[in-house]
């Protein structure tokens, strides 16, 4: 750290502990604190929402639709705020699908796991054209079991919550006469599945 001629006026770090929901920018260097939440939802471009992909069967997979793979964790990211000054946020966010299995890949081959480094994502391009990269940045301190545990709670109570609420899109767009049910995902091992559509901004999701 550089010496600081100015220490009075030096801002308290932004230190959030809530639970933020919190969108990758590009830049962002991304921890990741809990295991992953996994759902499939379908951007539905005519009614600007998502809704659950209801797996086999599903109205819109049948109508060509292709599905949207998330990946939500508890995290923290560093970036630099509006002042260019360094700022930690903690919270929930979903890892682009593309970053997903670049993690998984590199730290596979670097015989550890995504949990044990830090990740630059770069973003570029826009909407349908988005493109990320992502490098890792550095070993981080093992996070403690109990508190992989509790991240991972807090997590899940928040994406299952989530979760319903596309499950409710769905079956309120489809008119099913019987709801379709899908029960949450545990923690995904990496596969070489597709990563179904493009990465939607999970901020133009309005819930
Ligand atoms: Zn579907």
């Amino acid at each position: 750290m550089p010496i600081l001629d100015n220490e009075e006026e030096v801002q308290k770090p932004k230190q959030s502990t809530s639970d933020e929901f919190l969108t990758v920018q590009n830049k962002d260097i991304v921890t990741i604190k809990s295991k992953v939440y996994h759902l499939r939802s379908h951007w539905l471009e005519g009614k600007k929402t998502s809704a659950s992909c209801a797996g086999e069967g599903c109205a819109f997979c049948k109508k060509g639709l292709n599905f949207r793979n998330e990946y939500h964790y508890f995290v923290s990211i560093e970036r630099k705020d509006e002042k260019g000054a360094p700022v930690t946020l903690e919270g929930f966010a979903r890892i682009p699908a593309s970053s997903f299995f670049d993690m998984n890949e590199i730290s596979k081959a670097m015989g550890k796991t995504k949990r044990d480094m830090k990740w630059l994502i770069l973003k570029s391009g826009k909407d349908k054209e988005t493109r990320y990269t992502t490098s890792p940045m550095g070993e981080v301190e093992p996070l403690p079991d109990d508190v992989l545990e509790d991240n991972t709670q807090r997590l899940s109570r928040v994406k299952v919550a989530y979760e319903q609420k596309l499950i409710d899109k769905y079956n309120e767009l489809t008119q099913v006469e019987k709801p379709v049910v899908t029960k949450p995902e545990k923690e995904v091992e990496p596969v070489d599945e597709p990563n179904g559509t493009e990465d939607v901004d999970p901020s133009d999701i309005p819930f």
